[in-house]
């Protein structure tokens, strides 16, 4: 709908009106979901390379609307984000992983991590680390077993709480990786001010080798300022062969994509880990 007279000088376009209201139903929608228990943990299996082997795998919350079907987090999360809705989501999710390792652990022998991704607004929460605490006590899940995956905008913004956060939770048993590692602007010398576990390197650097020179120069300064530091490292989204012969002459620890899984449901999951352990 165009407008005229005072408001001209604004344009409306029906699409611009339409995405808003869209939105809005999404966001509503939502709320619905997390209530009414719409959504569901798929779980992606991460790889040491030096043994080929599940040595962890990270929760990716899905939700499955009745009538649209499968909506990507890429979509709902960033919407979530908006209001504090994410911080209820991100409650649900981690209780719900714990609950599902907690049933691992009554099937079968299992000894890899579980990673938890956590919404920078989840982490600036006042409340963030007692919660973590307060749910990973309830379900009891081992301190040790969990990791969460935080983001590097935190370091850069909120340099002294954020390290502060991490000690506690560090203190607890618990371990912390950095997300999506260079696409947030950090330099490599911040590294040595957080107390991480883990760095893992985002998709964008992966994707584009081994052809890509920039790219590989980049992937090899991380791994040696991550070596030095002690802090293992992730390649995220791992889909070749080549990549994965790359990644091991560079002796990168971990790996994680779909040349080796997608993310799969809990009883998938547990499947190929003891198929692992049969072979
Ligand atoms: P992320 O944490 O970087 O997760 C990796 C995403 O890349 C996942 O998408 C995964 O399915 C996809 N992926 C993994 N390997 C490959 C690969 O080899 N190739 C390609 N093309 N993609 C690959 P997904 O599940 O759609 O999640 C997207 C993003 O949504 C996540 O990115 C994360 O930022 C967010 N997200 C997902 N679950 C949660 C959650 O429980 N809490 C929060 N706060 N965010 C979440
Ligand atoms: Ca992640
Ligand atoms: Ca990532
Ligand atoms: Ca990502």
């Amino acid at each position: 709908v165009k407008r005229s007279g005072r408001n001209s000088f604004m344009e409306y376009s029906p699409s611009f009106e339409e995405k808003n209201v869209s939105k809005i139903i999404l966001f509503e929608d939502l709320k619905k979901a997390v209530e009414e228990d719409e959504l569901l943990l798929h779980f992606q299996p991460k790889y040491g390379l030096a043994h080929n082997h599940i040595v962890g795998v990270e929760a990716l919350v899905r939700w499955e609307h009745p009538e649209k079907g499968m909506i990507s987090p890429g979509e709902f999360i960033p919407l979530a984000e908006e209001s504090d809705l994410i911080i209820q989501i991100g409650n649900w999710v981690l209780r719900e992983a714990c609950h599902q390792y907690k049933a691992w652990e009554q099937h079968s022998y299992i000894n890899f991590h579980l990673s938890i991704n956590i919404s920078p607004k989840q982490f600036l929460h006042p409340n963030f680390t007692d919660t973590i605490i307060q749910i990973v006590e309830e379900t009891d899940m081992s301190p040790a077993k969990l990791d969460l995956e935080i983001t590097e905008s935190l370091a850069i913004e909120n340099t002294e709480s954020t390290i502060e956060k991490i000690k506690v939770l560090k203190q607890y048993g618990i371990q912390i990786s950095m997300d999506d590692f260079g696409t947030g602007y950090t330099s490599l010398s911040y590294l040595s001010m957080f107390p991480l576990d883990r760095i893992k390197i985002d998709r964008s650097f992966i994707q584009y080798l081994p052809d890509n020179q920039d790219h590989l120069a980049i992937v090899q300064s991380i791994l040696t300022v991550a070596k030095n530091l002690d802090i293992t490292v992730t390649a995220e989204g791992v889909e070749t062969q080549e990549q994965v012969a790359l990644l091991s002459t560079l002796q990168c620890e971990e790996v994680q994509g779909f040349y080796f899984s997608k993310p799969v449901p809990a009883g998938s999951l547990l499947a190929h880990w003891n198929a692992q352990l049969m072979s």
